[in-house]
């Protein structure tokens, strides 16, 4: 089944369960006029609410009661999020425990955060303060919607801003609970507000906004581009968290059954559709065939069950028309030569029919600088590529324009520290794949984008930094000379 992009009838933006296919919910289009009057509001709580001026320990408590407010409705927001985007069940419950935990995260920033008292090089004292934007666009993908959203709002709020949120129009529905939530918890009105619609609209009108003063962006390194361009213009900062092509390495020396368990679970968890996914998987020539072998039948195993299913390990993609792309990227694949060891077709039949269903695919046979190689999928579609040595895996690994994150399995800690450290990526994981925690940094490097998201510097991002002196002169300045 073929179902068109989300639709927008009037002013209505409908959300569609691509496990279904049926319509679960809809939001109203924030109009560019009405787009004014928020930004006007969120100044106006921004100055008149007090949240800024709120010292970080009353901050926290907030945040604490907004992480309070996401676990008491923990349930329904998990449930609510497979519908809209079609992610099993177990991993919806994961994103929303993520929200909350970064949440939580963030309170416990604001109760410990320090500046520095700068070393003194004259008759005064001099620290630095931190101070808030002001007014700061969110734009989140619609692959984990929660988790995304708390990732920005959290320290954007903790950092003392008024923020616009604005969710993908293919998972709409989740935004604007997180509103609710965080007003009943007790943030003060309309310094956390929510716009809908298209990026191409809304969002692109959103960063255009000349009351804007920051933009954190998570999505597609094009959108990305654009993004940086218009804050560029507008001399804003702007920090993007885009798309990757992770390479995922084993070596010969690798505890391979580990290794061939997560360079599966790396690719297809998600559907495939997490920016982190190990979309290549680059082994070592001498064990390819035999390693490539086991990662196909344990793939060829995957139960794809409906997301609410038991023992659902991949659901649907993300929406119908998400699906055409991923049937065209694995097409071209074809077309490059690629050779399609499993997977490389929607399964049929049943459920199958009624939902955005794709099968996990695993292609080689292509060369490295072939597209299929070098773009994103963003579905179930795993590469298999050799490797001869390190040299040649640090040029392969390398040698695409994202640097988001990569993972290595070996039993040796010295490969992995030279190797680790030649692969551009903001994330390594040695003998580990997909972690990603909130205490920790995450963003790429090359085009995977700008700045870091997470850990205490995620609440810096929010923030400019001010420096203060504070002379100590028992007499009259001296004039500079
Ligand atoms: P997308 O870039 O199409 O859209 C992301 C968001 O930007 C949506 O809310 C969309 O409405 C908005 N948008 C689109 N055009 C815009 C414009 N011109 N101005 C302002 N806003 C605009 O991405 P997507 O398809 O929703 O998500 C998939 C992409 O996100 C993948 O490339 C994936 O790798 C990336 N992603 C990255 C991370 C990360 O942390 N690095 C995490 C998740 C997803």
């Amino acid at each position: 089944m073929d179902a068109p992009p989300p639709t927008l009838k009037g002013d209505e933006l409908s959300s569609t369960n691509p496990a279904t296919g049926e319509v679960i919910g809809s939001v109203q289009v924030t109009s560019t006029a009405e787009l004014d009057a928020i930004v006007e509001r969120a100044w106006a709580a921004y100055h008149n609410s007090g949240w800024k001026s709120l010292l970080p320990h009353r901050r926290a408590l907030v945040l604490n009661a907004i992480a309070d407010g996401l676990v008491a409705e923990k349930e329904a927001l998990a449930t609510l999020q497979m519908k809209d985007n079609g992610k099993p069940l177990a991993e919806c419950r994961g994103m929303v425990e993520s929200a909350i935990g970064t949440f939580r995260y963030y309170a416990g920033v604001c109760e410990t955060l320090e500046t520095s008292v700068t070393p003194q090089r004259g008759d005064y004292v001099s620290f630095t303060v931190l101070e808030p934007f002001g007014v700061v666009a969110c734009i989140t993908p619609w692959n984990s919607p929660i988790m995304n959203d708390a990732t920005k709002v959290a320290p954007a709020l903790a950092a003392g801003n008024a923020v616009v949120l604005k969710p993908s129009e293919d998972s709409p529905l989740l935004a604007p609970e997180l509103a609710r939530i965080a007003l009943a918890a007790g943030l003060p009105i309309d310094m956390l507000q929510v716009v809908q619609g298209r990026g191409a609209e809304i969002g692109a009108a959103l960063v255009a906004h000349p009351d804007v003063r920051m933009v954190s962006f998570t999505g597609g390194t094009t959108t990305g581009r654009a993004i940086g361009r218009v804050c560029g213009t507008k001399l804003i900062p702007v920090a993007l968290e885009l798309g990757g092509k992770s390479p995922h390495v084993v070596f010969a020396d690798a505890d391979i059954e580990h290794a061939v368990a997560a360079v599966v679970a790396g690719i297809f968890g998600s559907a495939g559709q997490s920016c982190v996914a190990g979309s290549r998987v680059m082994i070592e020539e001498s064990v390819y065939d035999e390693v490539l072998a086991k990662i196909v039948e344990r793939t060829k195993s995957l139960r794809v069950l409906a997301p609410d299913a038991a023992g659902v390990e991949v659901g649907p993609l993300a929406s119908f028309h998400h699906r055409e792309r991923v049937v065209a990227f694995v097409n071209r694949a074809r077309e490059e030569g690629g050779r399609i060891l499993c997977g490389g077709e929607p399964p049929t039949g049943g459920d199958y029919d009624r939902g955005a269903y794709y099968l996990p695919t695993i292609i080689d046979g292509l060369s490295h600088a072939s597209l299929t190689c070098q773009e994103e999928a963003f579905g179930p579609v795993l590469v298999a590529l050799p490797f001869r040595d390190e040299a040649d895996l640090v040029e392969k690994g390398n040698g695409t324009a994202f640097g988001l994150a990569c993972g290595i399995w070996t039993e040796s800690f010295k490969k992995a520290w030279r190797v680790g450290r030649a692969l551009e990526a903001g994330s390594v994981w040695v003998n580990t794949y997909k972690q990603s925690v909130t205490t920790t940094p995450f963003g790429g490097f090359k085009n995977s984008g700008i700045g870091r998201e997470k850990g205490v510097d995620g609440l810096r991002l929010y923030a400019q930094v001010k420096s203060m002196y504070f002379g100590l002169h028992e007499q009259p300045m001296p004039v500079a000379r």
